[in-house]
């Protein structure tokens, strides 16, 4: 078993959808990246990565890349998954907590959940997502961003996947 750890930071601006862990927030602004700028999606990959000592995501979806630009967190979670298992691994469990003063998340982890889950092909009950606010300090708390925070395991697959 191997462990990682992944972060990220994303910038909310205005004119942009807010996409976190693969759901679509109704907010008045979102977050500002290359691709959908999912900053959960983001945190759990690079954990991932991290886990197989495959590097970041920076390095397997940069942001010159046009492939990648708009592209949905979770289509880059599924390629993660799919490059842990070339790798010989799969993703055994995740833990997550995002970092947001505004909307409150908490109606929506149900389903991010979900949607992590069937990007790794784990049960729901291997993933773990939690929210939290900054308590009004810093740029996270100003309103200004958003941050995650992902651990996962990993396991070596066995012949048979
Ligand atoms: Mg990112």
């Amino acid at each position: 078993m191997r462990i990682g750890f992944g972060y990220d930071v994303h910038r909310l601006v205005e004119g942009r959808p807010l996409v976190i862990g693969g759901v679509d927030i109704p907010f008045e602004k979102g977050l500002d990246g290359h691709s959908d700028a999912d900053v959960l999606m983001h945190a759990v990959a690079d954990a991932l990565l991290g886990a197989a000592a495959l590097g970041d995501i920076g390095a397997h979806f940069p942001d010159t890349d046009e492939r990648w630009a708009g592209a949905e967190g979770a289509d880059l979670l599924g390629s993660v998954a799919g490059k842990l298992s070339e790798a010989g691994y799969r993703a055994h469990n995740v833990d997550a907590t995002v970092v947001l003063e505004r909307p409150r998340l908490q109606p929506y982890v149900p389903r991010m959940r979900t949607v992590i889950a069937r990007c790794l092909s784990v049960d729901e009950g291997a993933v773990s997502v939690k929210a939290t606010t900054h308590e009004k300090m810093d740029a996270i708390g100003s309103g200004e961003g958003a941050s995650a925070f992902a651990m996962c395991t990993i396991v070596a697959m066995d012949r048979d996947g």
